[in-house]
């Protein structure tokens, strides 16, 4: 079965069911979508409200019942502006878009005919399972100049049982939200005041700076060193970069002392001013310069979406300067990185594209051709499986994406690896070859995790909030039983601060019981029960988040095994007891 033949076919079955229902309806636009379709449509005088759906599947149901067929027929404009005379969106697309065909298509089922390309499928009965899901506002051509229309969402899967699945993803996300999560649990907010831009709080920024750090661990552990360069830098630079003209409607603008400055959109020409202050030999090459840079793009507010999609963000951002004979082997090992640096978070499932040279792009065909062929031959000498997104590659060179897949089943783009020739040769950038000669390096500009930001909102929603114990803002919560405990409980705090854990005290006068639910709502992975028991034993009681109960333990046991867990970066919470970090 064609599954797009079959939604779009289920959009032609619910403008019939509307029509029957609401015969002066007027029809827009009806293509499929990801996971249904929808239709544009208007209600002369009237409008179609949600209590309404259920009514129209209803008669969808029916028609899909009949087994009525789908039938194609070539007609002239002018038949088809006589056929619509009474569908005026219709006679506006045979005036519009259409105005040049002499002939067009149409295709009915049961009572209901529409113009229409295709293709269909052979019979209403095909159609799997539909559900009308929402309505939202839209406007003819998507011009709010225009008219305005109603489109009508539906899903639509081949069995029943796939559009269960699809819905209970979708209230997953919903429960997973990092902009509900995050303000749950009190990482980090948004304010008018800087739109777009995050505010981290105490917590959150614990867990970014946690983030940071293994970033630059592995930074190290594979051979690179980290720089920092300035965020505002002179606009020359950024016509220089070539960013100016390929980028300037994303940046920031600013001036001073009568010269025009830039807030960094990449951190690429910063890099670059550094490699230049040394004249390199081909020995000290490559060269893997790192920087967490914060970069700011303008995007319109509509578009903003939490720490997803925010107006500035911290890329784990990273340039290599090599010798084009060195850059396929830099490209094997940043790609071997990849893949165990995202399996440390459970992000098993990476998909891997080649992205090649898009329309507005510099450099000569040439240089284009060996970038790419040097990107697919280290793919290749890897035997990672990839495939190829036509024209999707950066401005000034071919890349590499690496795509991960959250425990939902959603695709993120994580990280990139792109080989760049031309901001060499812009920069007159050079090395001094073995037999003394000058040459020009190779640039790659490389990320494994991205903007950490957005990073940060896929692993909130990835572990709903409840991190593993190495990254978890707070790893353990005291809770005395009663205010007679204070004291020991103090006394334990202390002791596991100094052993570097992150820890806290609830010495609130809430019961119990609601001290715990607390520590279970902020996904605090450990809780340390202290009653009158442990004091006398001078021992501790634990209750995982999980729910589970390891009860009197010696306070180091406790702290090995925290220990034990965050150097392996474990999800568990406890050595062969508990199941995952991610209830
Ligand atoms: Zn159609
Ligand atoms: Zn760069």
């Amino acid at each position: 079965m064609d599954i797009h033949a079959m939604r779009h076919s289920a959009a032609h079955i619910m403008a019939e069911a509307i029509k029957k229902l609401y015969p002066e309806a007027q029809f827009a636009f009806g293509p499929e979508t990801e996971n249904g379709f929808y239709y544009d449509v208007k209600i002369p005088d009237g409008a179609i409200r949600e209590e309404d759906l259920p009514k129209i599947q209803k008669t969808m149901r029916e028609i899909i019942k009949g087994k009525h067929e789908f039938t194609k027929k070539e007609i002239s404009r002018e038949d088809a502006l006589e056929l619509f005379k009474d569908q005026k969106f219709k006679v506006m697309a045979l005036e519009g878009l259409l105005k040049d065909e002499k002939t067009v298509s149409i295709y009915t089922q049961n009572s209901f005919t529409d113009l229409c390309r295709g293709p269909h499928i052979e019979n209403t009965g095909h159609v799997g399972a539909v559900e009308l899901s929402r309505i939202a506002g839209s406007y003819w051509l998507g011009d709010s100049q225009n008219e305005p229309l109603q489109r009508i969402y539906g899903l639509c899967f081949e069995t029943r049982e796939e559009l269960k699945e699809y819905k209970r993803l979708l209230e997953e996300a919903r429960r997973r939200d990092h902009r509900v999560l995050g303000k749950k649990l009190d990482l980090f907010s948004f304010h008018d005041e800087g739109a777009g831009f995050v505010f981290w709080h105490p917590r959150g920024l614990s867990l970014y700076n946690l983030l940071v750090d293994f970033i630059r661990e592995e930074n190290i552990r594979r051979g690179g060193q980290e720089i920092k360069t300035p965020m505002v830098l002179s606009v020359d630079l950024w016509h220089k970069s070539g960013h100016y003209e390929n980028f300037r409607d994303s940046m920031y603008f600013t001036s001073a002392e009568e010269r025009e400055f830039a807030v960094r959109p990449m951190n690429c020409p910063g890099s670059i001013l550094v490699y230049k202050e040394h004249l390199h030999s081909f020995r000290d090459l490559p060269l893997r310069l790192m920087e967490m840079g914060h970069v700011h793009r303008f995007e319109l507010s509509g578009v903003l979406h939490g720490l997803f999609r925010a107006r500035a963000f911290t890329q784990d951002d990273g340039h290599i300067y090599c010798t084009p004979e060195q850059m396929e082997g830099e490209i094997v090992s940043f790609v071997e990185s990849i893949f165990s640096i995202y399996s440390v978070f459970g992000f098993n499932d990476v998909e891997v594209f080649l992205a090649t040279r898009p329309k507005d792009s510099m450099g000569s065909d040439e240089v284009w051709e060996m970038a790419t062929d040097s990107l697919k031959n280290a793919l290749e000498k890897n035997g990672t499986g990839y495939k190829i997104k036509e024209g999707e590659g950066a401005f000034y060179g071919p890349k590499i994406e690496f795509n991960i897949k959250d425990c939902i089943k959603r695709n993120w783009q994580l990280g990139t690896i792109q080989v760049d020739f031309s901001m060499p040769e812009r920069f007159g950038l050079e090395y001094i070859a073995s037999e003394g000669e000058r040459k020009r390096p190779v640039m790659l500009h490389r990320a494994v995790l991205g903007s950490l930001e957005r990073f940060i909102g896929i692993f909130i929603e990835h572990v709903a909030g409840a991190f593993p114990p190495w990254l978890a803002p707070v790893q353990a919560v005291i809770i005395p039983v009663t205010d007679n405990q204070n004291g020991y409980s103090e006394l334990i705090a202390e002791k596991l601060k100094a052993e570097g854990l992150r820890v806290e005290t609830d010495f609130s006068s809430e019961r119990l019981n609601k001290k715990i639910r607390q520590a279970q709502l902020l996904k605090i992975p450990y809780m340390i029960i202290i009653g009158a028991k442990e004091e006398e034993a001078g021992n501790v009681s634990i209750r995982l988040r999980t729910g589970e109960n390891i009860n009197g333990i010696p306070r180091e046991e406790f702290v090995a095994v925290v220990k034990a867990q965050t150097i392996s970066k474990s999800h568990d919470l406890w050595p062969e007891k508990s199941g995952s970090g991610s209830e």
